[in-house]
């Protein structure tokens, strides 16, 4: 609160009426309709194996269409979502579109082998949410092994040993689990040995370094991680992708997948569909074969 205010030096509210309180409180009440009058979809980002070019899934991402400010980017809302709870019904509805969806690309014939979703700390803590994940599977008939859950990090990291149990119960049903923001969290190396995870997702902040000429322009890190997922069995994806460089560079480092805006923005599901249905390989952009 203290830091917020610090950062509107021109004060001529009040504090306790500041700008970002009044945005937070109209964003929140707006977000509340939001599940009701049916504003929320999902964009589907293919997911390439880097050798094959092969799409290999899809991370399922939030759209907001606002019917008067109109898109409003994740960025502008989840965190909102989280501190009044109510990211908890969001979250049901994304894994359950996410979940029928690909089970009905799966029925028409479409192959996927596994969607992801992002799943927040809010809703990686609650008492029930294995037990809202198993109903979802149940209710959409989607194979578990066809579900991959994103979990950041620093949520992984912030309650370790509760982690440990929740996930190895996921696990258990057959779920695959990924660590989201790799490298931003502060990872306890040890603790991420204990955790039973399939998929380490390199932070795209990293994968922006590679030959860029400030930190790590060697992709040094970017290198050390795709080491370590190798050594501890764990499948390696590079996010946010977007310049030839990086991807030859990841390919000449035999990361496994990436993701990123060289080969796809996030679609729309009938896009998405087209998609598959073209039967894609990825050794060209994309977008190079359907624009969008
Ligand atoms: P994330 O899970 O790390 O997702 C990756 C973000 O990077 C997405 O942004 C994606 O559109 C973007 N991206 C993909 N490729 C590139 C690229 O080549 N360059 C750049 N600059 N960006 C790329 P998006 O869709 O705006 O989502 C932002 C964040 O919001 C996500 O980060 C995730 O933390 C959160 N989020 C999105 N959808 C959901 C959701 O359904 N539930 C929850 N809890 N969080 C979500
Ligand atoms: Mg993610
Ligand atoms: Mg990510
Ligand atoms: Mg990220």
């Amino acid at each position: 609160q203290a830091k917020e205010r610090g950062r509107n030096n021109f004060q001529f509210f009040k504090p306790e009426m500041n700008v970002r309180a009044v945005e937070r409180q109209v964003i929140e009440a707006n977000l509340r309709l939001a599940l009701i009058r049916n504003e929320f979809s999902l964009h589907y980002q293919p997911k390439i194996n880097l050798e094959s070019g092969a799409i290999t899934g899809a991370e399922a991402l939030l759209r907001w269409a606002h019917p008067q400010w109109g898109m409003v980017p994740p960025i502008r809302f989840i965190r909102i979502a989280e501190d009044c709870g109510v990211i908890v019904p969001i979250g049901r509805w994304v894994l359950r579109e996410a979940c029928a969806q690909t089970k009905q690309w799966q029925d028409d014939g479409l192959t996927i082998a596994a969607i992801s979703v992002n799943i927040s700390a809010v809703e990686f803590r609650r008492q029930d949410f294995v037990e809202g994940v198993r109903t979802i599977l149940a209710e959409t008939g989607l194979s578990p092994n066809c579900l991959q859950l994103e979990i950041t990090e620093s949520v992984l990291m912030h309650h370790a040993e509760g982690s440990v149990a929740i996930l190895q119960q996921l696990k258990d049903m057959g779920i695959q689990l990924a660590v989201d923001d790799f490298g931003t969290g502060y990872s306890s190396l040890s603790y991420l040995n204990q955790f039973p995870i399939d998929v380490l997702k390199i932070d795209k902040s990293f994968v922006n370094d590679i030959g860029a000429s400030k930190t790590d322009g060697d992709g040094g890190i970017v290198s050390a991680v795709i080491a370590m997922g190798n050594s501890l069995n764990q499948k390696v994806i590079a996010e946010g992708i977007e310049k030839q460089g990086q991807l030859s560079f990841l390919k000449a480092q035999h990361c496994e997948e990436g993701q990123g805006y060289i080969f796809s923005r996030p679609l729309a599901a009938e896009q998405f569909a087209k998609l598959l249905r073209l039967g894609v390989t990825a050794h060209v952009p994309i977008s190079a074969v359907m624009p969008n």
